[in-house]
């Protein structure tokens, strides 16, 4: 059965541009390919993993990726803000609990998809979040979603990290990996952190805030030094130990999603999270999101 990606992370943090990454290194289903010519069909699909994009955030202008399922085929954002009298976020939220009352049919069309005994069948399906990871992951028809799709595929998180900013900033890294470590605690999903814009500044840094502990208190007495906030740095510190237990069990891999460096690794790196959903979570659904 294909391995169900649900791509979550900040805004900004560039889920949108992984998905493109992502499609690019895989092939397209045969309805999605239908616009190709015949023989950039058969090259693009050749070998490859087949993957299945959907796109659920309703506000998105330009997809760079071309989704098969599209919440915005679905609900005119747009027009549930006006007819709702709504601002950005409550549009977002009502076109996705308007969305997750018909979850039923793109679950069968999935399932259709996925256990036919073809060679076209899918080995994958990506899912784009909203920009605004609350809309997604703090709201009733986000959780809806979400276990629909754990209860009848391998469904990992991907949790996409914007790596300059977390490497510019204790503070952004550390709310990164509280929200990684809640979404973890919440969904009991496997999760793989995606150190995005490697391109940029590479996540080895982050990494070594996450392996090594001394590495990690060294920067802190840095920061607090910098920024004089005591509170903040004592909290900081108390959940960084919480935090460490927590960093055992994740995945992690550094990737750009702009040059599509480290997508081969990425895939390697799903494929451990998608056994660990196996061995975890089937025969006894832990899933409770
Ligand atoms: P989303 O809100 O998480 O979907 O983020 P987007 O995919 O829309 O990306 C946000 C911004 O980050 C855009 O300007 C992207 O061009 C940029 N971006 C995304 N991935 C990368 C990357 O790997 N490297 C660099 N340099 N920029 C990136
Ligand atoms: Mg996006």
């Amino acid at each position: 059965s294909p391995v169900c990606v649900l791509v979550v992370g900040m805004a900004g943090s560039g889920k949108t541009t992984l998905m493109a990454a992502l499609q690019r290194s895989l092939g397209l289903p045969v309805d999605a390919s239908e616009g190709m010519k015949k023989d950039e069909q058969a090259e693009s699909s050749e070998s490859k993993p087949i993957g299945y994009c959907l796109n659920l955030d309703p506000a998105t202008r330009l997809l760079p990726f071309g989704a098969s399922i599209d919440i915005r085929d679905t609900v005119d954002y747009k027009e549930v803000m006006k007819q709702h009298h709504l601002g950005p976020n409550g549009a977002i939220m009502t076109s996705l609990n308007l969305f997750s009352t018909k979850f039923d049919q793109v679950l069968s069309i999935l399932e259709n998809r996925s256990y036919k005994e073809e060679e076209k069948a899918l080995d994958y399906i990506l899912v784009d979040t909203p920009g605004q990871i609350e809309a997604f992951t703090w709201s009733a028809s986000g959780s809806i979603i979400t276990s629909a799709l754990a209860s009848s595929f391998p469904t990992v998180l991907a949790f996409v990290v914007d790596t300059p900013r977390c490497t510019a900033s204790l503070n952004t890294f550390m709310s990164n990996m509280l929200y990684a470590c809640s979404m973890f605690y919440r969904t009991r999903l496997p999760l793989v952190v995606v150190f995005n814009k490697c391109d940029v500044s590479s996540g080895e840094i982050c990494e070594e805030w996450m392996t090594d502990y001394e590495k990690f208190q060294e920067a802190m007495d840095d920061f607090v030094s910098s920024d004089g906030s005591g509170y903040y740095a004592s909290l900081t510190r108390s959940l960084s130990l919480v935090l460490d237990e927590f960093y055992q069990t994740l995945h992690r891999v550094s990737v750009s999603a702009a040059t599509g460096d480290g997508i081969p690794l990425f895939w390697d790196v799903v494929q451990k999270a998608a056994d660990d959903f196996e061995e975890d979570y089937v025969g006894d659904m832990k899933c409770r999101v």
